[in-house]
């Protein structure tokens, strides 16, 4: 077995398993802990000895691993041993039908991870039903013959007699299975987000919610100010949430325009099982416009994989992303180039998979220009894990794939490359990986120069930062970032307590240092966004947290302080709603005093009048601006509100 502990999970070494499996086919089980927190089911455990190998908060966004997967959990009464993996679900069996899309991703992701390292087929042939039972009830329990042979996915529920648990309920196992044919993006309240310094004081933020792109204009130090003219073209599309946006600032035809690259399928196509699309906003002067075309040139790609865009020259853009998923489940890469007053090319072929090269597609790409003209792709190859780099000197002539960094270094299952050119002529990568003699996960900075390449197989160009006091959490992606020929900053998620850490190089001292934290213990890090550098002084970290809220850390490369982190308020997952629920309870709150304020005095002031028809104005902006039934709910009953205090 190559890896028997996933290399994002939290470790808590659970006391005592079940002793070997008996060789029986693969099988993965889903239990519900019928509570509603991680730490208290792993309370239980240390109680009642009953491990499982993983527990998992989908809801709050955390898993925590308690025993090799070379091992029998104890979590079920009878069958342990028949080559099942065990996941506790913290929360109810009766509330699993519930659970978001995006509650179900987190889980699906660890599912695949799972199936990365020991063969369970990404199946299911049989019925999860509701518990607790309605009449008529109903027996999926597998005999002890049936499960003996079973291989695929299962719950607790349908483990053999003896046991008698129902959990994990009528779970939705389709979209567990196959979350891409699945996914309705406008159910999906989070996603990712991309980020564009514009100038000394002003970023540019993208972020996806409920499958729509928003755009967002940040002013240093903490004002930020929606800007909602993207809301307009959103009309016909919806985006993949997960796939990262690939914001640009591109000079075409002598004039700055901002692009915006990703992943999503127009309203019309939004239905579950549809192939989807490249998508790409483009911004002139003030107006967003959707480029047309370029869905009709990538009828279907793969979301998973994601795409990478890159200016590639002046008046020169490239995408590269994978076509949709043979039955092995490989895929094809292809680029698209868009050039001057030119359309977008036909998708070309980079590369098509064989016996000893297929991109990983749970691992996304990465594309660099370290000279005009020139565009690198890298991925990693899911026959070896090793790291791959394809490229490309003449637009729609490609080379590759080349492995780099040696074989030795295999990178992890899952995770996010991340990819700078610090001066002409050099690339660095750097890739969350393991070497045959390391114990644990590393992140490795992999570079090529123009004298000499990736260094030879002997002594290849690889190094790991940082030591290996901070596991780096692949899920959680890598910021890597150049604000200048002789500087690179990095930053990772530690996988063990979910904090922000950074290390950086120098040309002068040419070692990296150690990892050290920054941005505080407020939050808990769910992914590393974006990285951006407004002035040569200064360096942006923008990461969600495990509630799916934006926060932003401001380093002053200088002194190397980093500010604690700050909400992003106007592009939180619940948006507008949460604002004007909070809004709306305040004023219920507040209601009995402001009706006795307003009772006593009864010559209220011009200035108080003033302020209520100001909220009354503001309200309409929010109803007009994020249109929905919630907000109008919410806008009627806060008028509703100002209307008793109105004179
Ligand atoms: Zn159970």
């Amino acid at each position: 077995m190559p890896e028997i502990w996933l290399p994002s999970a939290e470790r808590v070494q659970g006391a005592q398993n079940a002793g070997a499996f008996t060789g029986d086919p693969w099988r993965g089980l889903l239990h519900t802990t019928e509570g509603s927190r991680l730490s208290g089911a792993l309370n239980t455990f240390r109680g009642s000895h009953n491990w499982p190998h993983f527990i998992v908060d989908p809801i709050q966004k955390r898993f925590v691993q308690c025993l090799a997967l070379d091992v029998a959990g104890r979590a079920l009464r009878d069958g342990n041993r028949n080559n099942c993996i065990q996941i506790e679900l913290v929360g109810q069996a009766s509330g699993t039908p519930d659970w978001s899309q995006g509650t179900l991703y987190f889980l699906a992701l660890i599912m695949r991870q799972i199936e990365a390292l020991v063969p369970i087929p990404r199946v299911s042939t049989l019925d999860f039903i509701a518990y607790p039972q309605p009449r008529p009830r109903r027996n999926v329990r597998l005999s002890n013959a049936e499960w003996r042979v079973y291989t695929g996915w299962c719950g607790h529920q349908h483990a053999p007699s003896r046991n008698t648990h129902g959990d994990p309920g009528a779970i939705n196992i389709a979209f567990l299975l196959d979350p891409i044919n699945h996914i309705l993006p406008q159910d999906i309240l989070e996603g990712h987000l991309s980020a564009l310094a514009i100038d000394a004081t002003r970023l540019h933020l993208f972020t996806i919610r409920s499958g729509r792109l928003n755009h967002d204009a940040w002013s240093a130090p903490n004002i930020d100010v929606a800007e909602l003219d993207i809301q307009a073209i959103n009309g016909t599309t919806r985006l993949f949430p997960w796939a990262q946006p690939q914001a640009i600032r591109q000079t075409l035809n002598g004039a700055l325009h901002t692009w915006v690259v990703s992943v999503g399928r127009p309203e019309t196509d939004n239905v579950a099982g549809r192939p989807w699309q490249l998508i790409a906003f483009r911004q002139e002067e003030k107006s967003w416009k959707l480029d047309t075309q370029l869905p009709i040139l990538t009828p279907s790609v793969d979301p998973e994989i994601g795409c990478a865009a890159v200016s590639r020259a002046p008046e020169m853009i490239e995408i590269c992303f994978a076509g949709p998923a043979d039955q092995n489940g490989d895929v094809t890469l292809y680029n698209t180039t868009l050039t001057g007053q030119q359309s977008w090319t036909q998708r070309a072929q980079i590369a098509a998979p064989d016996s000893s090269f297929a991109p990983l597609r749970s691992h996304g790409m990465v594309t660099v220009s370290h000279t005009p003209g020139q565009v690198d792709l890298f991925v990693v190859n899911r026959r070896d894990s090793g790291l791959y780099q394809l490229s490309s000197s003449r637009a729609g002539q490609w080379q590759g794939p080349v492995r780099v960094g040696g074989s030795q270094l295999a990178a992890s299952s899952h995770g996010q490359l991340a990819t700078v050119s610090r001066e002409l002529n050099t690339i660095d990568v750097f890739v969350v990986g393991k070497a045959s003699t390391d114990a644990d996960w590393r992140l490795y900075n992999v570079w090529w120069r123009s004298q000499d390449g990736w260094g030879s197989e002997a002594a290849p160009h690889t190094q790991f930062i940082g030591g290996a006091a901070v596991p780096p959490q692949p899920m959680a992606g890598v910021g890597a970032i150049s604000r200048g020929p002789d500087v690179v900053d990095v930053f990772i998620v530690g996988r063990n307590d979910r904090r922000l850490y950074t290390a950086g190089w120098e040309r002068q001292r040419n070692f990296w240092t150690q990892f050290h934290q920054i941005g505080g213990d407020r939050i808990e890090v769910l992914s590393i966004d974006a990285v951006v550098s407004r002035t040569p002084e200064s360096i942006d970290v923008i990461v969600t947290d495990l509630h799916t809220n934006v926060s932003i850390t401001t380093i002053t490369t200088t002194s190397g302080a980093a500010t604690p982190f700050v909400a992003l308020p106007s592009i939180q997952v619940n948006d507008v709603r949460h604002p004007v629920r909070r809004l709306r309870e305040r004023l219920q709150q507040q209601r009995p005093q402001l009706r006795q304020q307003t009772e006593a005095a009864s010559d209220v002031t011009p200035q108080s009048s003033e302020l209520i028809r100001g909220l009354q104005l503001l309200m309409k902006r929010i109803a007009s601006d994020y249109p929905s039934p919630e907000t109008a709910t919410d806008v009627d009953a806060i008028n509703a509100d100002l209307d008793q205090y109105t004179v």
